[in-house]
């Protein structure tokens, strides 16, 4: 790996199973900390969210090393949401990685390889580069304008004389559309910044405004302190480790970020890009941008995943790990011990623990609305009456998933307002676990054993 390879990750989206908390944009907790009623998609479940935003508060002091934050509570009382605005609070840039404790028991990789590709997902490298930029004095700008006008089509010339000497620059129509937006004639000092082509006015020459010794009096306002006369600017990106990964492992094309195919990553490559990372860090040229790492359904992993858990999280890069449970004391995997949670004692040390409590049915109905929006469904009152209802008896993100549907039932009869009979269509089409676990209950006998 001679030259570590950034520049194809930059214009490609992130692909993160967010779709459900699409609405969650933050904490929504006021300057004190305190959970405002409704704010940032969040409703309700004040205490939880005051006690994330304190957590929130330590990080930001660096207080938080080789600690943990565990979410317990029962299904559907937003542990997701939660650690979602935890992240959505701590900047646009800050690397969000979910993923469930399940999903580390599949035949394409270990479990560690799997939680190991989850740790660098969320740890976030904010890469400074610098690009060159050319200053100097117009002496000609010429554009040739086409019989249809239109900037695109326009091609040109640009004459710029530096201290050394002039040289001619054709143009491209970036540079034409900000030559004039600037402005910019013969006599003007511009800077061009070779990469993205876009050009400043920086000011008049002296050589022409004031009519000085032509050579020597523009030279020295177009010398820059250290007396060169190509500057360097400065351009941030952000990547995540798990990309940079990825793009400079040799039996994966980068294609593999968008697939999620990516295999498992020969240690050597992490080595090598780690080596790199921290010269680049020690040089000034970058910033570790530690994420959050959310994994639900923690009872699920094994004591060798745990002992992994342990080890990463002293690691002077590691993200904030967030795990959530709905267990009580049940088997930590790969053991005949219980323990709470099913997490060992030595990992519940580390634990900040938050519970979340039941919502009550007003908070359900908030919710309710709130998806009802981000989903872009228009629904009568009676219909979410219904569906409210329905949310307090079978499960909150049972209630969720019937919007969509119902909205469907509702364009099929080409219906503009989701009405109670859309509602009641779709919640006898799909059963919910209650109804479903009685279904299978009454008819037993004539499902396999
Ligand atoms: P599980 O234990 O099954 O993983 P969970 O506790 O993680 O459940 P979520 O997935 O966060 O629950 O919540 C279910 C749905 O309700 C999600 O769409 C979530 O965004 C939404 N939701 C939950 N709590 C809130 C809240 N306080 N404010 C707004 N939306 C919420």
């Amino acid at each position: 790996m001679a030259e570590l390879k950034l520049s194809e990750s930059r214009d490609l989206t992130r692909i993160e199973r967010i779709g459900a908390h699409s609405h969650i944009r933050g904490l929504g907790l006021d300057s004190g900390l305190e959970a405002r009623g409704v704010s940032e998609g969040m409703v309700g479940q004040a205490p939880a969210r005051k006690a994330a935003g304190v957590i929130l508060q330590m990080i930001k002091e660096g207080k938080i090393a080789g600690r943990a934050v565990l979410l317990a509570g029962q299904p559907g009382t937003g542990k997701t949401a939660i650690a979602m605005g935890m992240a959505k609070s701590l900047g646009q840039e800050t690397p969000f990685a979910m993923m469930a404790g399940s999903e580390l028991f599949s035949l394409e990789m270990s479990k560690t390889e799997a939680l190991m590709q989850a740790f660098r997902k969320s740890i976030g490298v904010r890469i400074k580069e610098e690009t060159e930029v050319i200053e100097g004095e117009v002496v000609e700008v010429q554009i040739d304008r086409p019989a249809v006008s239109g900037a695109a089509s326009k091609t040109g010339k640009l004459t710029l004389k530096t201290t050394e000497m002039e040289t001619v620059y054709d143009l491209g129509a970036k540079m034409i559309e900000s030559l004039g937006k600037e402005k910019v004639q013969s006599g003007d000092v511009i800077a061009i910044d070779k990469a993205s082509g876009k050009i400043t006015k920086l000011g008049r020459s002296f050589a022409r405004s004031r009519d000085y010794d032509a050579v020597s009096s523009h030279t020295k306002f177009l010398q820059c302190p250290d007396g060169e006369l190509q500057k360097r600017k400065e351009v941030v990106h952000c990547v995540t480790l798990h990309e940079i990964d990825v793009i400079n492992s040799r039996t994966q094309g980068f294609l593999a970020l968008f697939t999620g195919d990516t295999g498992e990553i020969r240690a050597e490559v992490r080595e090598q890009i780690d080596t790199k990372v921290a010269e680049w860090r020690e040089e000034g040229k970058a910033e570790i941008v530690p994420g959050v790492l959310f994994i639900d359904e923690v009872h699920m992993l094994d004591i060798e995943c745990f002992s992994f858990l342990n080890r990463a999280l002293e690691n002077d890069m590691a993200p904030i790990l967030v795990v959530a449970t709905n267990r009580g004391i049940t088997t930590i995997r790969g053991t005949n011990y219980k323990s709470p949670h099913g997490i060992p004692i030595d990992l519940l040390d580390r634990l900040l623990i938050i519970s979340t409590q039941p919502y009550t049915e007003d908070e359900i109905r908030k919710i309710l609305d709130i998806r009802c929006q981000e989903e872009d469904v228009e629904m009568s009152e009676d219909a979410k009456v219904l569906l409210t209802k329905i949310g307090v008896e079978a499960s909150l993100r049972y209630a969720i998933h019937l919007i969509t549907a119902a909205s469907l039932a509702c364009q099929k009869r080409k219906g503009k307002l989701v009405e109670m009979e859309d509602i009641s269509r779709v919640y006898q089409l799909f059963l919910d676990v209650k109804r479903s676990t009685q279904y299978l209950m009454e008819y037993q006998n004539q499902y396999m054993f």
